[in-house]
């Protein structure tokens, strides 16, 4: 029996992609969930059932734009009130929006940092006195190989993946004294809708250039999460690529 049982945690953008990977890696260890969902509640209600039903933990799914400070909260404050403990928040959500720089409009640039950084600080601000509570707090940060490698069109994208990893480190130091441990994950190119989106032609492209000649998967994504979280009390500050080789 895993050690994680019973342990409370939320997952932002947790209704599809990586984060539904990581909600089912995390409810298979026992760890009882809250699933943040912007938009589809179906889909949220969907997993929901999925895991109280496959790993008898308890889910609940909490609609939030977690780039507004307001929403971020009430996530928060609703699992704390709902399950009493929080141990592990996965700041998972996030967004593109493409553009080379010249075309790049201030309304992206913002947007993108809103949701993929700004979120971070929002809902790790309002977690971080429960953490604080818990015997093995677990931050966990999904950033990006673009926020380390740059990415062609991604001025935005990369500013705000490369300042969640600047994030990770510094309240990682800031925490190195207590029982939180603060780390990121760096994904190369995973299979998700957010990958659907490129041309294929580039998407092949893309493929011939990691030194694996694959796309990763969500589910190894979750894995590496879960093990920070389950076996990475010694391990602070760092970033994890899972990438298949394309950033070293
Ligand atoms: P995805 O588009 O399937 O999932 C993103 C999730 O974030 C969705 O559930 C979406 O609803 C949610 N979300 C977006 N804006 C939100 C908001 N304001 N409030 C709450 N939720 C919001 O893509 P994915 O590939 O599963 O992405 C998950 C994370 O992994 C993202 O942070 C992404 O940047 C990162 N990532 C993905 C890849 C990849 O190749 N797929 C690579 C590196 C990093």
């Amino acid at each position: 029996m895993s050690h994680l049982q019973g342990f409370v945690g939320i997952v932002t953008g947790g209704s599809r992609g990586i984060g539904a990977s990581i909600v089912r890696e995390l409810a298979q260890q026992g760890v009882h969930l809250v699933i943040n969902y912007q938009c589809n509640a179906d889909a949220a209600e969907t997993l929901v059932q999925e895991v109280q039903e496959e790993f008898g933990v308890k889910a609940l799914a909490v609609q939030a734009d977690v780039s507004l400070e307001s929403d971020a909260k009430r996530l928060v404050h609703t699992a704390k009130k709902s399950f009493n403990r929080l141990d592990i928040l996965v700041n998972n959500a996030g967004i593109t929006r493409d553009r080379t720089f010249k075309k790049l409009s201030v309304e992206d640039w913002n947007k993108v940092i809103e949701v993929n950084l700004n979120s971070v600080f929002y809902v790790t601000h309002s977690a971080l006195p429960y953490l604080q509570e818990s015997p093995q707090g677990r931050i966990v940060n999904i950033s990006s190989i673009i926020g380390q490698a740059g990415g062609f069109g991604q001025t935005n994208y990369s500013a705000a993946k490369a300042g969640m990893i600047g994030f990770t480190k510094s309240l990682a130091l800031e925490l190195a004294k207590t029982a939180v441990t603060v780390n990121s994950i760096c994904p190369g190119f995973i299979e998700t809708d957010m990958l659907a989106y490129v041309p294929e032609e580039v998407r092949e492209q893309i493929k011939s250039r990691i030194p694996q000649r694959r796309f990763g998967q969500p589910e190894e994504i979750a894995k590496a999460v879960s093990f920070l979280v389950k076996d990475g009390g010694y391990i602070t500050g760092q970033s994890l690529n899972v990438n298949g080789g394309l950033y070293m």
